[in-house]
């Protein structure tokens, strides 16, 4: 099966706790103004992949440690069949990999969607998707409400725990601020910089400030129409 994908990055750490690999679906029609990410939006846009070639990626992944999986876009629930295969065996390939290393001492590997559907919007399609998901991190962007509440871009939005894992982990955030940097820079493949995370009010702005500052002018911006 495949997915259409905007991109994929490790390691990530601005999107969900610890050292993650990233997973950006191609496709939304929310179209939540103020969204920095307006590249995803095109269905059509972005490359394809099959679930086996990201499953490589996660294999390599957590032989290397990941904490975690962070899916996010783009919008995934709207790649659903491709969202539900996914989750589905990236879980049963990390549930494989700690009986075969053994799990003694190791944290176990959670996986985290974002969704712009609010709660209310998860249909039983959409549920069925999350299956094998350990938390949900649901809601539009509203720019008008911004937060410093961890991973989130705005004060509506929130984690939803759907496993006991999920509950583990994600517990101690619901309410609480992101600790560290919540941008993470790197050179994408076609030379272009690349920004990971969820800004704080104003940041991006102060980012370009600073580059031009530097000599360095941004000539494309995925939060400009
Ligand atoms: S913020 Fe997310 S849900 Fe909203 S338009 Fe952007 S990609 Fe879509």
């Amino acid at each position: 099966m495949e997915l259409r994908l905007e991109g994929t990055h490790y390691p990530l750490r601005t999107l969900g706790p610890g050292k993650r690999l990233g997973i950006w679906f191609q496709g939304c029609s929310l179209a939540c103004p103020g969204c920095m990410s307006r590249h995803t939006w095109d269905p059509g846009a972005g490359t394809t992949a099959t679930v086996r070639e990201v499953l490589a990626l996660w294999r390599r992944a957590l032989a290397d440690g990941a904490d975690g999986l962070t899916v996010s876009g783009g919008e995934p629930l709207q790649q659903t069949a491709a969202l539900r295969r996914l989750l589905a065996a990236a879980a049963r390939l990390r549930d494989a990999t700690r009986r075969r290393v053994g799990s003694a001492g190791s944290r176990p590997a959670d996986l985290l969607v974002y969704t712009g559907y609010e709660p209310g919007e998860l249909t039983p399609a959409r549920r069925a998707a999350l299956a094998g998901a350990d938390a949900v991190i649901t809601g539009r962007f509203r720019v008008a409400e911004p937060t410093r509440l961890a991973w989130r871009g705005s004060a509506n939005q929130r984690i939803v725990p759907l496993t006991p894992l999920g509950a583990l982990r994600y517990a101690p955030h619901l309410d609480g601020e992101q600790t560290g940097g919540r941008l993470q820079t790197a050179c994408g493949e076609d030379g272009g910089l690349r920004l990971y995370g969820v800004p704080l009010r104003g940041e991006l702005a102060e980012l370009e400030r600073q580059l031009k500052q530097s000599g360095v002018a941004l000539t494309e911006r995925s939060w400009r129409p």
